[in-house]
């Protein structure tokens, strides 16, 4: 079933339409392709690890809507139990039986959290999370990593990775130079400059806010000791630590990075994931954090949908699949098969190349490394991956369109579709 060529007319023909109707014809840039080149494909239904084009092409997919997709698209459970929710309604802007239960989950699953506010989206999570930092620190300065996304809001908006790193934007216009002047950066895994800038501006730093695996300036790991540095320094320092797990809750562990590399944080953001593809984001930490949030206290963070019956049916399922002994382990086995596969791939046809995996999640880096933070990322040869992810999309194998970004594995992949990808990619990287 490995497609060698592709007819995509139907896709060139509803991206065109769509340029004139949105921005770059998407809904959020790296959709586009710019990064890759070439046209983006629209797709038509996604089920378990596949793809279905509007002409009919299947594809095996290594996105999996960038994150939530970690039991495999409409999972017929999942599936299930969002038809019976809807016949409940749509929305109730109340109080619902449902959170309570999505709550004592995500409660019961990662260390720092023992309450939690639901909102719409992993955005949303990092904008609340920082209004709470500040409010309980009364300080206004964080610090960030470079390469580091944390969602579109004004003052993560400096060295952000994601489609800010894709598209080589510094920064964004429209951003004041006031919501950013409190934004202080450093190189992840570089703990010297943390607690340079901690010295720097001693009594004015609310917290840290980092990415404890970083997937969105493509795949990097935390070098040993560097979560446990920074939770030293912020103690030091009388400042928070903030673990946006976002991307890695439910992901890197059931209980997210903070459970797998044992450092627990103050305050933790969640979504994708705990959305199980439905719109959801979350933060939630230390109980005396977490009582400063209205209406429990005076820090103000509301939502019309938030808490959505639909979003929290398709969450609490989603972790009830997780939550199946073996998952875990299926997971970290057939992606480090992936991963340790592209990596030798890359090596025996003589191309630089480094990369990793931990859990379901992963990265190939076009250069040889190794990648440490944002600066070594940005050494990978973008143009080589872009042949690279062209080659694969030809062959029926959907990577994230950006080298900076990282890969996702659902436990609907099967070891055939690992060992067919990988098939695909010696024919694609021998002909790099
Ligand atoms: C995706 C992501 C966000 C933003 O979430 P959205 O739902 O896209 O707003 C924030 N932080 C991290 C680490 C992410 O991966």
């Amino acid at each position: 079933m490995v497609n060698t060529t592709i007819k995509t007319t139907k896709s060139q023909e509803v991206f065109a339409a769509a340029q004139n109707l949105m921005p770059g014809g998407v809904s959020s840039p790296v959709r586009a392709f710019k990064s890759v080149g070439g046209q983006p494909i629209v797709f038509d239904r996604v089920k378990g690890a596949y793809i279905w084009d509007v002409d009919g092409n299947q594809y095996i997919d290594y996105v999996g809507t960038w994150g939530p997709a970690i039991c495999g698209h409409a999972h017929p459970e999942v599936i299930a139990a969002l038809h019976e929710a809807l016949e409940k309604g749509t929305s109730f802007g109340a109080p619902s039986t449902l959170e309570n239960v999505l709550a004592e989950m995500v409660i019961d699953a990662v260390p720092s959290i023992e309450m939690v506010r639901f909102v719409n989206s992993g955005t949303e999570a990092c904008m609340g999370v920082l209004r709470l930092m500040r409010a309980f620190t009364n300080r206004d300065k964080i610090i960030k990593f470079e390469g580091c996304y944390h969602g579109h809001a004004d003052t993560f908006l400096v060295k952000a990775g994601s489609g800010v790193a894709t598209l080589g934007l510094p920064d964004s216009p429209g951003v004041p130079k006031a919501a950013t002047s409190t934004t202080l950066t450093a190189p992840y895994n570089d703990l010297e400059s943390v607690k340079a800038l901690f010295e720097e501006n001693r009594d004015e730093i609310a917290g840290v806010i980092l990415e404890p695996v970083v997937g969105n300036a493509g795949f990097i790991a935390p070098d040993a000791g560097f979560l446990e540095g920074l939770r030293e320094l912020t103690h030091e320092y009388g400042a928070l630590l903030v673990f946006d797990e976002v991307m890695t809750g439910f992901r890197i562990a059931y209980g997210g990075a903070q459970e797998k590399f044992g450092v627990t944080p103050d305050l933790t953001t969640l979504g994708k994931v705990i959305g199980g593809g439905l719109p959801v984001g979350a933060y939630g930490g230390r109980r005396d954090i977490m009582s400063m949030v209205a209406p429990a206290g005076p820090v103000y963070q509301a939502g019309t949908l938030s808490g959505n019956p639909l979003a929290m049916t398709a969450g609490i399922k989603t972790l009830e699949l997780l939550q199946k002994p073996g998952t875990y382990d299926y997971l970290e086995r057939i992606t480090k098969k992936l991963a340790d596969g592209l990596l030798q791939i890359a090596k025996e046809t003589g191309h630089a190349a480094c990369g990793g995996q931990i859990s379901a999640m992963f990265g190939l880096f076009f250069t040889s490394g190794p990648v440490h933070n944002y600066e070594d990322a940005k050494k990978s040869d973008t143009a080589k991956f872009g042949r690279f992810h062209r080659g694969m999309l030809e062959r029926g194998v959907y990577l994230a369109p950006s080298q900076f970004e990282a890969g996702f594995t659902s436990f609907a992949h099967t070891e055939e579709d690992i060992d067919q990808t990988l098939a695909v990619a010696r024919d694609v990287i021998s002909s790099l």
